[in-house]
């Protein structure tokens, strides 16, 4: 199993929100409206410093008490030294120890850079690819879009999520599919085939491999499309082998996804009749903590009319258990899609649906840009689940779910339509961006401020005079509404004081 996406999401776990500076002593306070700073993850294994002028010798002694290591050194600079983190010592406490030594002009961590990458893909490259940066290509409205480049930035692969893809089967042999196949260790399929009962899930109908490109093509590889997420593991549940299927065949692929490991299942069907068993078997899923994302249809055959689906249900989107994600779909203006059944209640949220190129099944370099509906949107939301759960892999469905839906961009299209009136956002939902606010105005004291972070992550604030050296002075859990309140009782005649706040994950 690929490891490759879990270190990613390890060194960018912290966020520091914003610096806010308040000049206390004056009675005065000053907000500096910086952008909220990038991430910045650091080497655990060594460190930077470099020795004061004349205490090479102090510090090589210092060095060999400590037990820390030196790597490599630059004479051209002044002597920097590159030193390695004893394995009972951590970065920041070794940067401490240096700091306080007297010894060094600074010590500081061994930063991180990344390679400027967007993913070569050539029909992400050339716009085509809308729903994942729109910046007005072909008609389109900027920004209608769920902000994937963004979100990629933290995050690319859920190399570790299976999503079982329930459908036509999967062109596995697909050159932008392939690689992302799960791969069941038994027998080597990459699924079920519940119509013959084999592990033959090979899709010639299609509609599943179009599912499968928006969840989870291949990205960066040059060729044709980019899914959600870069990598996943895709297993394929072959329940339909054309546009019409039953539940006795459905609830068997949902069976056989949940005693392999699926996480994560994408149901992209709908139809009128409330089956029980269907329920159950949904329930099943909740109870092993697996998320069920279901397209809540377009329309009805023969007029395709939009129905509202609160009051004419269709299913499995509208069952009231709380592990399904039922999402409707927009197009590049960022309305509600024109096919695009609705409810307030019983959809959760929206996600791009229209004409949507992706992946397709007559060979396996052959692609297409001419459907559109529900049944595009929802892998957009599978993928988004994937990679939460690749970063957050100890939340509950609860808490992955509630990270989409509170990350969602609302929009007027929408209100009334969903229950989160909104169209998924994979930067929100994967890292809200962090803010700091002062709350007390015209120069009152005490200072209030509020951090707003998303909900349930744990917000340390730290003080500084300097910008330099920070102290941590106040921790607390963000509530259900993504906020908490930190009150600093700072005198008048106290020094010019900083503020900053990290969060995590
Ligand atoms: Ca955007
Ligand atoms: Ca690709």
């Amino acid at each position: 199993m690929s490891k490759h996406g879990t270190n990613v999401a390890r060194i960018l776990a912290v966020a520091i929100a914003a610096i806010v500076c308040l000049h206390a002593s004056l009675g005065a306070q000053l907000v500096i409206t910086s952008p909220v700073a990038r991430p910045a993850p650091y080497r655990e294994d060594q460190i930077l410093v470099l020795p004061k002028t004349g205490q090479t010798s102090a510090l090589e002694r210092f060095c060999a008490q400590a037990h820390v290591e030196r790597l490599a050194g630059f004479p051209g600079l002044g002597g920097l030294q590159i030193l390695r983190v004893p394995g009972d010592e951590t970065a920041p406490g070794l940067i401490t120890k240096f700091q306080q030594s007297g010894l060094v002009a600074y010590a500081e961590p061994d930063f991180l850079r990344f390679l400027n990458a967007v993913p070569n893909d050539p029909k992400y490259t050339d716009g085509t690819l809308w729903g994942l940066n729109n910046y007005g290509q072909n008609g389109g409205t900027a920004d209608a879009d769920i902000d994937a480049p963004e979100a990629w930035d933290v995050l690319p692969f859920a190399s570790n999520v299976v999503v079982a893809v329930l459908d036509t089967g999967v062109r596995y042999t697909h050159e932008d599919l392939a690689a992302n196949m799960w791969v069941n260790p038994v027998d080597g399929g990459h699924g079920f085939n519940a119509t013959t009962g084999t592990n033959d899930v090979m899709d010639v109908q299609g509609h599943g491999t179009l599912v499968s490109g928006v969840l989870g093509a291949v990205g960066n590889n040059g060729k044709g499309v980019v899914g959600v997420a870069w990598a996943v593991q895709i297993m394929a549940g072959k329940c339909f082998t054309n546009s019409s299927s039953s539940d006795s065949l459905i609830i068997a692929c949902m069976e056989y996804a949940r005693t392999h490991g699926a996480e994560v299942i994408v149901a992209a069907f709908d139809g009128p009749g409330y089956s029980q068993s269907l329920s159950n078997a949904i329930y099943a899923l909740r109870n092993d903590g697996i998320i069920f994302v279901a397209s809540c249809g377009n329309g009805e055959a023969p007029s395709n009319v939009p129905l509202n689906v609160d009051a004419n249900p269709r299913y499995p989107a509208c069952y009231a258990i709380d592990n399904i994600v039922s999402v409707a779909y927009t197009d590049r203006r960022d309305g509600l899609g024109v096919l695009s059944n609705y409810g307030a209640t019983n959809v959760a949220l929206a996600a791009p649906g229209e004409q949507i190129y992706t992946t397709w099944s007559p060979s396996d370099n052959f692609y297409t840009g001419i459907y559109s509906g529900t049944s595009l949107a929802a892998p957009a939301v599978a993928g988004a689940l994937a990679l939460l759960k690749e970063r957050f892999p100890a939340e509950t469905h609860h808490q992955l779910i509630a990270r989409v839906l509170n990350g969602t961009d609302p929009l007027p299209a929408l209100a009334g339509k969903c229950r989160t009136g909104g169209r998924l956002n994979l930067r929100q939902a994967l890292s809200p961006p962090l803010q700091l606010t002062l709350r007390s105005t015209g120069g009152q004291l005490p200072m209030e401020l509020q951090l707003n972070a998303g909900p349930n992550r744990v917000g340390v604030v730290e003080i500084s005079t300097n910008l330099t050296s920070w102290v941590p002075v106040f921790t607390n859990t963000t509530s259900a509404n993504g906020t908490f309140d930190f009150t600093d009782l700072v005198g008048t005649n106290s020094p010019r004081r900083f503020y900053r706040a990290t969060a995590t994950p």
